[in-house]
């Protein structure tokens, strides 16, 4: 980490969050792009393909062999919840620090990483949303947890989006539990007749969790409390890719002074 600088690579650099990384890393006066690693475009300049005029790194296909070759401090991971959890642990091996945004990591994953950083004494932050409004709403929604027995969690996203429900609607119902203690009570008022199957969507301890998919939309959650004679909504819209990179260079500039595993942007506010 020569002047300071922290060199980067970017996997996944070839998709919507991995452009837009390698945008907001070569902007940063004290950050920059090493490598890319991505499944598609294999050759090609990362700049290039992010919009930003070519940077000499060429898109690579094998992440180990990259992180050998590289001399990268961090690896900004943004790919598939398939390949994410694989990827986490290379760059664990390899003694570079990973930030995480692909969501689909279950608490079981969390763990497992959790001790290889142990292990290799390799810092690592997972966050499963990168916009401080969105750790914002989880942290207002986790304060009225506490005073609400009845919610239920809307999010809506992009048509392409691999998994469901979405990371933050999972890591929101997640922090509110935390915070309540006991599960939510669930809907009042009886067994409702379902007519269509799932029409009330996903339940996690009385949270019902329903997920849009629709084009034109990038990434927004509500999450609605109910009590008698009134409703409390908390809402939160990512109108573009770029609302996630100041979190995105938080992280980068502040994993490699962690001990351990972090998970949520939260604990780096
Ligand atoms: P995307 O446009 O599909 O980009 C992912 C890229 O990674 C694609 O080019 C994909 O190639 C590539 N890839 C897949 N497996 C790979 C592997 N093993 N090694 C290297 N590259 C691989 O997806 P996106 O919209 O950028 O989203 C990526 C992830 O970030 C999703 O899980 C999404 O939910 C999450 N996300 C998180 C946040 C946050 O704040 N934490 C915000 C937005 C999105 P192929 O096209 O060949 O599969």
């Amino acid at each position: 980490m020569a002047n300071g600088e922290i060199k980067v690579c970017v996997v996944g650099c070839c998709g919507r969050m991995g452009r837009e990384v390698v945008k907001a890393v070569s902007a940063h006066q004290r950050m920059r792009i090493v490598a890319g690693v991505d499944l598609v475009q294999v050759g090609e300049d990362v700049g290039a393909i992010a919009g930003i005029g070519e940077v000499g790194i060429k898109v690579q296909s094998d992440l180990r062999s990259v992180l050998k070759e590289s001399n990268a401090n961090v690896a900004v991971e943004f790919t598939h919840p398939s390949a994410t959890f694989e990827n986490a642990m290379i760059c664990i091996e390899c003694g570079v620090a990973p930030v995480i945004g692909t969501t689909g990591w279950t608490q079981e994953m969390v763990s497992q990483l959790r001790d290889l950083c142990e292990r290799y004494g390799v810092p690592a932050v997972i966050a499963p949303n990168f916009a401080i409004g969105a750790v914002l709403m989880m942290k207002f929604a986790s304060e009225a947890a506490k005073y609400f027995d009845h919610v239920e969690i809307i999010e809506l996203h992009h048509d392409r989006k691999a998994d469901a429900p979405s990371g933050t609607a999972l890591r929101t119902a997640e922090l509110m539990l935390q915070a309540r203690g006991k599960p939510f009570s669930g809907p009042s008022g009886g067994d409702t007749h379902i007519t269509l199957p799932e029409v009330r969507g996903g339940s996690k301890d009385g949270i019902r969790i329903h997920s849009v998919r629709l084009p034109g939309l990038v990434a927004h959650q509500e999450v609605i409390f109910g009590g008698y004679g009134q409703v409390l909504t908390i809402r939160h819209d990512s109108l573009g890719r770029e609302s996630f990179m100041p979190g995105v260079l938080l992280a980068i500039e502040r994993v490699l002074s962690l001990r351990g595993l972090i998970y949520g942007l939260e604990h780096l506010l």
